[in-house]
């Protein structure tokens, strides 16, 4: 069995599930998040089944990537949100409980809008030297 005959957001591409579609093309629908994190919550996925951002091929990427814009705006429009946190989940440790490449667009309303994410600086710790390093070794893989 492959992992799309179990995957939920193959039935919503398939319309074997019901969803509430904002926008679709041949290779990318967007659609509402159930959670409604905030109001407007939105999924843009390809119609092709990935596992997440580190299986994306370049292509599926580029189609989804770039529906991105459009979709952002159309949610402003409507929402009238002040601003949008854009974010895709990758592998448990990330958050990410569906297994089908996924990008979030939660627009926001204010501080206590039902989105949270925390961040914590480290710039301290790290030196000009130490950074430089570490994006000279990243390089390498790329
Ligand atoms: P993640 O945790 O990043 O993998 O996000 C998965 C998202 O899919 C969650 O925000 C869920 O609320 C959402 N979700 C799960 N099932 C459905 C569904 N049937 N229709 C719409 N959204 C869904
Ligand atoms: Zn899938």
């Amino acid at each position: 069995m492959h992992s799309e005959d179990n995957c939920i957001f193959c039935k919503i591409v398939k319309s074997e599930i019901p969803s509430h579609k904002v926008y679709e093309d041949d290779e990318v629908v967007a659609f509402l998040d159930i959670s409604q994190v905030t109001n407007g919550h939105t999924l843009v996925i390809p119609k092709h089944h990935a596992r997440n951002i580190y299986e994306l091929p370049e292509h599926v990427a580029a189609d989804v990537f770039q529906t991105v814009p459009k979709i952002a705006n159309a949610i402003q429009r409507e929402t009238g949100a002040i601003g949008m946190n854009v974010l895709s989940n990758a592998e448990e440790i990330a958050g990410q409980t569906v297994y089908h490449f996924h990008i979030h667009l939660i627009p926001r309303f204010g501080h206590d809008d039902g989105f949270g994410a925390k961040w914590e600086t480290h710039m301290d710790e790290y030196s000009q030297e130490t950074l430089k390093q570490l994006a000279s070794q990243i390089k390498q893989h790329v």
